[in-house]
């Protein structure tokens, strides 16, 4: 690890225009706090939910509602902007994306003028939150699947719906910059988790929504959790301050222009592991009551990260335990806020 990989401060003045899409979202709102953390004095927030919705607000971000399915208000939302980090998408975990595959496939509008926007607004540098949704499902059919490295995602056969509008929005990025020079780069994440994230209402993944059942399963004594499928299935799980370090080593390496590449953990984890993990968090057992009809996804998914550890000599490390304490512990207090009649994300 004698990297030293450059990071948005290495390469930008702090009163350049970075704008963030999705901002009202979990990852877009974390990167905007980020980004303010860091002392970048313009940081441009553009979601469409109306602001009242947005899971945060961060104190001195411009904050747009704008619905970016549309060109004329992605060319206005990207006005001035030097580097353009486009989170916005119609997501959720498998409950939304097996359901609503035609609203996640629309998805595509947004990538499609946004891109173009930020070309034509003069951005230099363009990101693109791409996902291991896009990798040929063929290869994850075992629990114990060999991790996924960048190059499984072709002969194609990505997630249906979600997955391949995932797939053609990378190749946009990929022919910006082949055919234009237009700097783009793209990440592929494995499921990110923590606090400020979706954990209730449908659209929550795995982590939120057993944190939740577990909470819900203590408080009112029924000690008792539903569980999606057998418990079987595998996944790997990235803190979301991995995530945003991430994002901002790859935006500011040359070396990955126009190149997706994993960025999640490759500790492969399986259902009944998560809720162990959780049990011991929140201090109690809980009986597991096993739904096998319920929305699954493929059966194991793991990211090889053998391409990120070259590039960046990095790779996301918070350990799950400690990143599901902080995530717990955030729910747990959105729980008892919503139970008392506060506003809460969800
Ligand atoms: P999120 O749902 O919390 O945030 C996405 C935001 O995009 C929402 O606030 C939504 O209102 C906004 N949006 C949707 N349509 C829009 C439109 N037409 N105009 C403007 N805003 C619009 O999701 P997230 O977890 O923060 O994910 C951010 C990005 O990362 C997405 O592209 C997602 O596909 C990708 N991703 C996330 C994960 C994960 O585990 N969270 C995994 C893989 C990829």
């Amino acid at each position: 690890m004698d990297k030293h990989p450059r990071t948005i401060e290495d390469v930008r003045s702090l009163d350049d225009l970075i704008l963030v899409a999705g901002a009202g979202g979990f990852i877009g709102g974390s990167l905007v706090r980020y980004l303010r953390d860091k002392g970048f004095s313009r940081v441009r927030a553009v979601d469409k939910k109306p602001l009242s919705d947005w899971y945060q607000r961060t104190p001195g971000a411009e904050n747009l509602c704008l619905d970016l399915s549309r060109e004329e208000n992605c060319r206005r939302a990207c006005e001035g902007a030097v580097e353009v980090y486009q989170l916005a998408a119609d997501m959720g975990g498998m409950g939304f994306i097996e359901r609503f595959r035609i609203e996640c496939l629309r998805s595509i509008l947004i990538n499609t003028h946004m891109i173009e926007a930020a070309y034509r607004a003069g951005a230099d540098r363009y990101f693109y939150s791409s996902s291991a949704c896009v990798y040929n499902t063929d290869l994850q059919k075992d629990p114990r699947v060999r991790a996924l490295k960048e190059s499984d995602a072709y002969p194609a056969m990505a997630e249906r719906g979600y997955g391949w509008e995932k797939l053609l929005s990378e190749m946009f990025c990929q022919e910006y910059w082949a055919e234009r020079g237009f700097q783009t780069f793209i990440a592929r994440f494995h499921n990110v988790y923590g606090p400020w994230g979706t954990w209730d209402g449908g659209r929550e993944k795995a982590p939120a929504a057993l944190c939740r059942k577990i909470i819900k399963a203590k408080d009112d004594g029924s000690r008792e959790i539903e569980v999606w499928g057998d418990g079987t299935r595998t996944r790997s799980y990235m803190y979301i301050d991995d995530c945003l370090k991430g994002i901002d080593m790859i935006v500011h390496c040359d070396e990955l222009t126009a190149t997706p590449l994993n960025l999640g953990t490759s500790e492969l984890v399986s259902v009944d592991e998560l809720v162990s993990i959780i049990e011991s968090v929140a201090g109690i057992k809980v009986k597991r009551k096993y739904d096998p009809t319920a929305p699954l996804g493929v059966t194991g998914r793991n990211s090889d990260n053998t391409f990120i550890r070259k590039v960046l000599g990095w790779e996301p490390a918070t350990p799950l335990r400690e990143g599901l304490a902080k995530t717990y512990a955030w729910i747990e207090e959105q729980y008892f806020d919503r139970k008392a009649g506060k506003r809460t994300v969800s």
